[in-house]
């Protein structure tokens, strides 16, 4: 029995310093929850958010979101999962820095042989992410065209193979080039370096003028208005993150003028909040990876260790695909 694990801990917000490595209790899993020794953690940009205080959180709190490792308890209840079994997992409740944990099982998946535990934890948030984006949020069918920001990163390198594995034109925006050359070669049709061309000239100029049907868009505050203006006519926003800051307050007559615009602010963790619905999207995405059509990339790893590290990288836009840590 494991009655304490090292696990990133912040006990105040603030820059990467707050995370502070120690000894936190683990305990046995109660009703409907699992206890899993961890192989490896993702970093995840929300993470971020938790760490600045821009998403609130009781303090102090454990961080991460996203883990892979070894069921080691099963609380009462709990059918899906037994002691030995691989498993993987996107959790609404922060804990996944840690060498141990209990949580919910209900967002615990048995991982399958064919997936490495570094590459489960690299895949399941934002994979999961790719999955309700594409499946969920707003009827997407082959031909149609989708402008994803940050097409480089983690959730961006998953979203350009799933669009090209359904036969959906992605337009990814990336902020140099080589990570424009990334975007392209995992799926994205095109790549607009945002930093150096303006992406609502470009996106009209590939569209003929058009727009696309759909935004995806995780940049937030600096991309926002010009996402809007990317799209055509009764075109779906669906903006999802905020890596540049959060969106601003404005008027919803605004969707009126730009052409009858719909506008949707979605998170991950309501589509896994059932059971049955999380372990679909995760068989669902486990398939495309298994299949190949979808790679997982892993670009950094860090020792749990460096953590701090690890958000810098993140936050200065340093990293691409998918990062994880090593308890
Ligand atoms: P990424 O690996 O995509 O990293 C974020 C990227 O955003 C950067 O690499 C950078 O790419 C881009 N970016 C643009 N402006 C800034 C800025 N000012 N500061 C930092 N980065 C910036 O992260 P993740 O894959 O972890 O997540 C991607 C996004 O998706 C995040 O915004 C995250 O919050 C969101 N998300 C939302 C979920 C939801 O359900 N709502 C679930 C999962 C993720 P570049 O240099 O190419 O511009």
């Amino acid at each position: 029995m494991t009655d304490t694990a090292k696990t990133v801990v912040i006990h105040e917000t603030g820059g990467p310093e707050v995370l502070k490595l120690e000894n936190w209790p683990v305990g046995d899993p109660g009703p409907g929850e699992v206890r899993i020794r961890h192989q490896a953690c993702g970093l995840n940009f929300i993470d971020v958010y938790l760490r600045t205080g821009l998403y609130p959180v009781d303090l102090p709190s454990p961080m991460g979101m996203e883990a892979a490792g070894v069921i080691e308890a099963v609380g009462e209840g709990v059918t899906h999962l037994k002691p030995g079994d691989r498993a993987a997992y996107a959790s609404a409740r922060p804990g996944a820095y840690s060498q141990a944990r209990v949580l919910p099982a209900a967002q615990v998946c048995p991982l399958p042989d064919g997936i490495d535990f570094e590459t489960g934890a690299a895949m399941m948030l934002k994979g999961l992410t790719v999955e309700y984006l594409f499946d969920r949020t707003t009827p997407i069918k082959p031909g149609d065209t989708v402008l994803f920001h940050a097409a480089a990163g983690g959730v961006g390198l998953i979203a350009c193979q799933w669009a090209r594995s359904e036969g959906i034109t992605l337009i990814g925006t990336a902020g140099t080039d080589e990570k424009c050359a990334l975007a392209l070669e995992h799926g994205a049709a095109h790549c607009i370096n945002y930093r150096k061309e303006n992406f609502v000239e470009k996106v009209r100029e590939l569209t003929g003028g058009k727009g696309v049907a759909v935004v995806m868009d995780s940049v937030g505050k600096d991309t926002f208005e010009g996402s809007l203006d990317s799209l055509k006519p009764l075109g779906m926003m669906i903006s999802f993150g905020n890596a540049s800051g959060p969106v601003p307050p404005f008027s919803l007559a605004t969707l009126a003028q730009k052409g009858s615009l719909k506008i949707t602010r979605p998170t991950l963790f309501t589509h896994i909040a059932d059971q049955d619905a999380c372990q679909a999207m995760a068989r669902r995405l486990f398939d495309k990876v298994l299949s190949g059509d979808i790679r997982i990339r892993i670009d950094q790893r860090f020792p749990l260790e460096q953590v701090a590290d690890a958000h810098r990288a993140l936050e200065a836009r340093k990293t691409t695909g998918s990062t994880i840590l090593l308890p």
